[in-house]
């Protein structure tokens, strides 16, 4: 008999007392307990070397990125590699090649850190892999996501009537918020119907409206005062003027918190423009919302609650990783109304109102368990944790501006309303393209130093330079190395 003969033997899976190879190999992909408790430890005495060095870590290293790339450019493997060669080039090679989005020095586009306690949450619901998209597969872990849903109600000030759903994040709740007002509001040839922004809005709400199905001609952009909120003098003549052209009005995207400046809309005189005109009133409150939770956030966010729908980013707003997002919507019905689809092979559906089947109010079905990600760290710690580090970075910002202030040269060009404040340095004599090229310049020597990392925006023209202050581990001393670093920055 030859070899080739031979009847091939299923290698057994036989459970040892020590499962996994010294050298870090793992015979199955069905990992025993032991094997899979192993991996989880070797993961986690990496992570917990990553987080106790952070505040050593430069906010960014993304130079001399090709020997980098070519680690992880490769034909799909057929051997396997052991855990800790797998771990090392996660941890030393490919990892520390980024912006830093977890360095307290990072205050760029709109940070956050990442609470890795939501990690933990993740490393539970991917284990036990429940599904909660229908009620009826895990009931209370269902209820448990529907909760999460009702505190982030609550947070808004919506009424018992609102309804919501946990999403990848901001660009899908507002696409997801779009199509809900387009379909509640609009009939089925949807074109006439007309959308408003500000020149301020994130271009998110644009996509969302092209992947909704309108053409670029149905967007509205309206200008803004100068501290970057919405005209409602010029929205309310264009709303008019589009009806007397028989165009079909239906929606405002209102800013609560910008990208750019943090500005927010005057969100009562929208709320009021809407319920006049009998509009949809969507708020983009990704970057913002969250900070009705504090006193002052309360008062710049007032009339919030009168919105029909609104976005949050809790990957923002209450620093968990990337990847959560959500939408809330006044009725919740009209959620349902939108999504709900059947099919024969799906199991029964909730009739009871208060039971969730989160695949009827949502575009997604089989999904992961969002809503423990942030369940887990509200319970942990309870929400006045979360709105005394949203208050701290108030203050922080409050007190990077003053000291903004007191560096020759530096001009505010946005004073901050939420956590964000834009300056540049102004020469007299200079023009605006050698303003805006000096500032360029002016940024890289900032971003020099690594204890940082600042990012730019353009405001009317003007380039200018950011500070954006929203990590839970960003506080009073890195706020004091980023004005250390922009003193030494702009006398060069
Ligand atoms: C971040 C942001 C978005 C986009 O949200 P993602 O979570 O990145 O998809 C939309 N609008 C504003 C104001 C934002 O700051």
């Amino acid at each position: 008999m030859s070899d080739l003969d031979e009847p091939v033997q299923p290698e057994r899976n036989t459970p040892s007392a020590d499962p996994v190879s010294a050298d870090g190999f793992f015979r199955d992909i069905e990992l025993s307990g032991g094997e899979f408790g192993q991996l989880v430890e070797c993961a986690t005495a990496r992570l917990v070397s990553f987080l106790e060095s952070l505040p050593d870590q430069p906010a960014r290293d993304t130079e001399n990125i090709e020997p980098v790339l070519r680690l992880v450019d490769e034909p799909l493997p057929s051997e396997a590699v052991s855990a800790n060669e797998i771990l090392n080039l996660l941890f030393e090679d490919l990892i520390p090649k980024s912006f830093n989005t977890t360095s307290p020095g990072y205050l760029s586009f709109i940070p956050s850190g990442g609470l890795p306690q939501s990690a933990v949450a993740d490393l539970i619901a991917g284990t036990v892999n429940r599904y909660v998209g229908v009620w009826q597969a895990a009931p209370a872990l269902a209820q448990l996501e529907a909760t999460v849903v009702r505190w982030i109600c609550d947070i808004v000030g919506f009424p018992a009537s609102a309804g919501g759903f946990l999403t990848t994040g901001g660009s899908l709740a507002n696409w997801s918020a779009i199509v809900t007002a387009r379909r509640c509001r609009l009939p089925e040839d949807f074109l006439k119907g007309i959308i408003y922004t500000s020149s301020q809005t994130h271009h998110s709400v644009a996509k969302a409206a092209m992947l909704a199905g309108f053409p670029e001609r149905n967007v509205r952009v309206i200008s803004c005062d100068e501290r970057f909120r919405i005209n409602c003098h010029e929205l309310r003549e264009a709303v008019e003027n589009d009806r007397s052209e028989g165009l079909t009005p239906f929606l405002i995207v209102g800013n609560a918190g910008t990208t750019n400046t943090g500005a927010v809309d005057d969100l009562e005189a929208l709320a009021d423009l809407a319920a006049a005109e009998q509009l949809w009133l969507h708020l983009d409150a990704t970057y913002g919302g969250f900070f009705t939770l504090t006193e002052r956030g309360q008062a710049i966010l007032k009339g919030m609650s009168r919105a029909d729908s609104i976005a949050l980013d809790p990957h923002k707003g209450l620093f968990l990783p990337f990847g959560n997002g959500a939408l809330v919507v006044r009725d919740a019905k009209a959620l349902s109304d939108t999504h709900r689809l059947d099919a024969d092979y799906m199991p029964a559906m909730q009739q009871a109102e208060a039971r969730v089947d989160f695949c009827n109010i949502s575009p997604e079905l089989s999904r992961d368990f969002r809503g423990l990600r942030l369940w887990l760290p509200i319970k942990l710690h309870g929400i006045d944790a979360f709105r005394r580090a949203l208050d701290e970075k108030l203050d922080l910002i409050a007190m990077a501006t003053a000291e903004l202030k007191t560096i020759d040269g530096i001009e505010i060009v946005a004073e901050p309303q939420l956590t964000t404040v834009a300056f540049r340095l102004n020469r007299p004599g200079l023009d605006e393209a050698d303003l805006n090229q000096l500032n360029r310049e002016f940024l890289d020597r900032i971003n020099a130093d690594k204890r940082i990392m600042l990012t730019s925006t353009i405001l009317d023209g003007r380039f200018v330079l950011r500070i954006c202050v929203l990590s839970f581990r960003t506080h009073a001393k890195n706020i004091d190395d980023c004005m250390e670093a922009i003193r030494t920055a702009a006398v060069d």
